[in-house]
């Protein structure tokens, strides 16, 4: 029995077969390594920017047909997603959006298109694109919110604010088609269960149609590098961020995709903690610790107290007139 809503049965179910996402370098870059907001960028981000590894990526066209080629090859595939990965893919003027954006419509295999970016980079024009490109294509817009803890986002250097993930949310949502995922965190110093559940919480209270979680790890030449070399970054064991991940999904709504537990990244970068590339053990742990709580997706979710709840205690004061 599926205890959480997994993204690949949803695809499966959508779709009648795997689908394979292909990660693209579609030459974007980021406000907050650019200078507009800041030059270091977040603290756990690489210098591909999340993305392929290459500073010198070949034409939109040609990854899209070499990424299916591949995993055609491997897996047999049918199906893929489009993912935008590296850096900010809507930072950038509405034209030349539109232009790399549409050269995944060329491919009938390519069922889904998914964008990533930052919750401070969504303006209506760039909106006014998505939501034409949503009427060609099943669309999603994955938002790095990572925390819904203000001091977590200034820890990661990410100069956004939580009040920026929410409005970009509502705003996207008010549009037809566009489904909106988040990104979050969990093992952030100073985050344990009680922030993780209210992170949890604070995407259930939002319109918001999937979630991407992994563990802080370390990557090269990033701002966590420095502060682990020089022994100042705890980093969750693997028994305690399975116990975060299911305090997670226990309080997010029941509808909500889970399109990823456990971070994914190339051994080339990769530093700590040893454990999270082992991304099937740790998905089979969590399975686990759900089935000993004998608990699901969104079991202890409450928000607000039921009307019953909503009488008080005590006779309310009586005003003379
Ligand atoms: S994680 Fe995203 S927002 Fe942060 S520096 Fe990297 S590309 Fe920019």
């Amino acid at each position: 029995m599926a205890r959480y809503r997994k993204y690949s049965v949803y695809l499966k179910e959508k779709y009648g077969a795997r689908v394979h996402r292909i990660p693209l370098q579609a030459g974007f870059y980021c406000p907050n390594r650019d200078g507009r907001l800041s030059r270091q960028g977040c603290i756990f981000c690489d210098v591909y920017g999340s993305g392929p590894l290459t500073f010198k990526p070949p034409p939109i066209r040609e990854q899209l047909l070499e990424g299916m080629k591949r995993a055609r090859r491997r897996y047999g595939a049918k199906f893929f997603i489009a993912y935008f990965q590296a850096f900010t893919n809507t930072y950038g003027p509405p034209e030349v959006l539109r232009e790399r954006y549409w050269q995944a419509l060329e491919f009938p295999e390519f069922v889904e298109i998914s964008i990533g970016t930052r919750p401070d980079c969504v303006p209506e024009p760039v909106v006014d694109i998505l939501e034409e490109l949503a009427r060609e294509r099943p669309l999603w817009v994955e938002l790095g919110l990572e925390s819904s803890h203000y001091r977590s986002l200034r820890w990661m250097r990410r100069n956004h604010g939580v009040a920026d993930f929410i409005d970009a949310v509502l705003r996207l949502k008010k549009r037809q088609g566009i489904n909106v995922a988040a990104h979050v965190i969990l093992g952030i110093p100073g985050e344990g269960k009680e922030e993780v559940v209210e992170t949890a919480r604070f995407l259930s209270a939002l319109p918001v149609d999937g979630v991407k979680i992994h563990p802080l790890h370390v990557l090269k030449n990033t701002g966590l590098e420095k502060l682990y070399r020089e022994g100042k970054l705890p980093l969750l064991s693997m028994e305690e961020f399975v116990s975060l991940a299911v305090d997670f999904l226990e309080n997010l709504r029941e509808d909500i995709v889970v399109m990823r537990i456990s971070g994914e990244r190339s051994l080339e970068l990769f530093i700590a903690p040893e454990w999270a590339l082992e991304k099937q053990k740790v998905l089979a742990e969590i399975d686990r610790e759900m089935e000993k709580r004998d608990s699901f997706q969104g079991r202890k979710l409450k928000l607000g107290l039921k009307p019953e709840e909503c009488m008080p205690l005590r006779e309310p004061v009586k005003f003379s007139t």
